[in-house]
């Protein structure tokens, strides 16, 4: 029973044009000469593709959801008083975890546990903070996973300790994460499930019908598979298994066991298609691998893989049909990445799989970026990183001038790179609307200040990075544009930004349509 949607502005994708109706059948988009059943009148609207969030952490996001909310607070106190009201509010709740708290409030990047035992005793408290690549306790939180002073727990990279050698209570990356977290993962498949259902709504609500979650262990696969047997997933949702250095060997064979299990489930909306490995840290903690030293620290950085192992995992995984995604931030991991690649570029050949991505790309080498257009690597971007705000001033100290040059996304795109975006949610806002406005002004709406404008693009570079770019990282067919026989996915907004920029940050999504179905609808 074909649908035509009437007096709009439809966007058809890049360098498409538009067009004043969009007909739909099924689940497909149709030609608008066909006889139709029923005509919504879309009073003057824009209609646009549907938007997929190519490198995102849902369950994160909504476990934090459901946790104290600090990520408005600007001070430890209002930290403080946040947390110390969630716990009033949820007293049978013995762990709280919740997040994302900004590091900028510590000068220095390190948050004490005494801060946070002024608020609980009782009670193992755990922070996430707005990196997602750091956490915050207190001491109860590091006594149950014994990380006291002396034990050699304390001697874990990336675990914080004073003069003295006592654990400050600052935990870094995640082989110092995971001491205290694998102590808190009991009961946790049945809380993600409201985590996945909320994440998936809010999702919905901002346009976005597909997305591909960048990081996930074997806790959170099988509650992916649960919510899948539940029939609770509402948006496609593509998976990257995580593999760390040492492990990777066994943790490869448990993916097969996942992929398997899930593809038995038959949901439409669950695939594991990729594997995930972080090759460095973040800029802001001074550990992602770069080529020239921090300011803070004198040092490189961190490559969590070297040549031979990272070629190695990157081969296994390609062999198993797994696509590979890559967390490269400096420049150092990179070229690391890349010469891995390029190691293995006949077994990629081979391979019918989606491309390598390489996601976050913060600072990129001339000759890199000469590399990635050869090696035809993909590259996932995190537009709302590239603006003059807090999370990007965090990463000053430590690397000075070179802020001004991060996220070459014009020269990326200008070469013929094949560039999507992702939110990276909840590390940064799920809102595509705003993530399209940094990337084609590079600064925060309604301020002057800009963050290296030369690399801003165009509105429809934009909206292709993430849509049809978005669709063919994450190997989602049909939904390249909005023409005949693609996937009837798009949406219904507020405002026109095809004539405005400006009215980007505050565009709302009025209609959300996938698979020719109304999924969300605002009222
Ligand atoms: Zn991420």
């Amino acid at each position: 029973m074909p649908v035509r949607y009437s007096n709009c502005k439809v966007w058809l994708g890049y360098g498409l044009g538009f067009s004043s109706s969009l007909t739909v059948d099924g689940a497909q988009i149709v030609a608008n000469d066909v006889a139709v059943d029923a005509e919504v009148d879309c009073e003057g609207k824009v209609i646009i593709p549907a938007f997929i969030d190519a490198h995102a952490h849902p369950v994160l996001a909504g476990r934090e959801m459901f946790g104290p909310e600090v990520s408005d607070c600007l001070t430890i106190l209002q930290i403080q008083t946040a947390v110390a009201t969630w716990m009033q509010a949820n007293p049978e709740s013995h762990w709280v975890v919740g997040g994302p708290y900004n590091r900028s409030i510590s000068p220095d990047g390190t948050f004490s546990a005494g801060w946070l035992d002024a608020v609980s005793t009782t009670h193992p408290i755990v922070l996430h903070a707005d990196d997602h690549h750091t956490i915050w306790v207190n001491t109860l939180a590091m006594q149950l996973a014994g990380v006291v002073p002396g034990a050699p727990e304390c001697l874990v990279p990336g675990v914080d300790v004073d003069s003295t050698g006592s654990p400050t209570g600052t935990f870094r990356e995640s082989e110092a994460k995971n001491l205290i977290l694998h102590r808190i993962d009991a009961g946790l498949v049945s809380a993600d499930s409201d985590a996945i259902s909320w994440a998936h709504a809010t999702l919905l609500e901002h346009g976005i019908t597909a997305t591909f979650d960048a990081w996930v262990d074997k806790e959170l696969a099988e509650s992916y598979a649960s919510a899948a047997e539940h029939a609770l997933l509402r948006v496609n949702t593509k998976l990257a298994l995580w593999l760390e250095p040492e492990k990777w060997r066994n943790q490869l064979s448990e993916a097969q066991q996942i992929r398997s299990r899930i593809s038995a489930i038959k949901s439409e909306f669950l695939e594991v298609t990729s594997v995930k490995l972080f090759v460095d840290g973040v800029l802001g903690s001074a550990t992602a691998a770069v080529t020239e030293p921090y300011l803070s620290t004198g040092e490189y950085g961190t490559k969590f893989w070297n040549y031979a192992e990272l070629k190695e995992v990157c081969r296994a995984a390609t062999a198993l049909g797994f696509g590979l995604h890559l967390h490269t931030i400096g420049d150092a991991a990179v070229s690391l990445a890349l010469d891995a690649l390029e190691g293995i570029a006949q077994d990629l050949r081979e391979q019918n799989l989606l491309s390598p991505v390489l996601v976050h790309v913060e600072l990129l080498r001339d000759d890199d970026l000469t590399r990635i257009r050869e090696q035809k690597i993909r590259v996932n971007l995190q537009p709302l990183w590239s603006r003059p705000d807090d999370l990007l001033n965090s990463c000053r100290v430590h690397v000075g001038d070179r802020a001004d040059r991060l996220y070459r996304t014009r020269e990326l795109v200008d070469n013929g790179v094949s560039v999507a975006f992702g939110s990276d949610w909840p590390v940064s806002s799920v809102n595509p609307f705003l993530g399209l406005y940094t990337a084609v002004t590079r600064r925060l709406p309604g301020a002057d200040e800009t963050q290296n404008p030369d690399q801003s693009i165009s509105l429809e570079q934009a909206l292709m990075a993430y849509t049809s770019e978005a669709a063919k990282q994450t190997g989602l067919a049909g939904r390249e544009s909005l023409l005949p026989g693609m996937k009837a996915d798009f949406l219904i907004i507020s405002e026109d930004p095809f004539t405005d920029l400006e009215a980007l940050p505050r565009t709302k999504v009025l209609q959300t349509i996938s698979g020719g179905q109304t999924r969300f609808a605002r009222h």
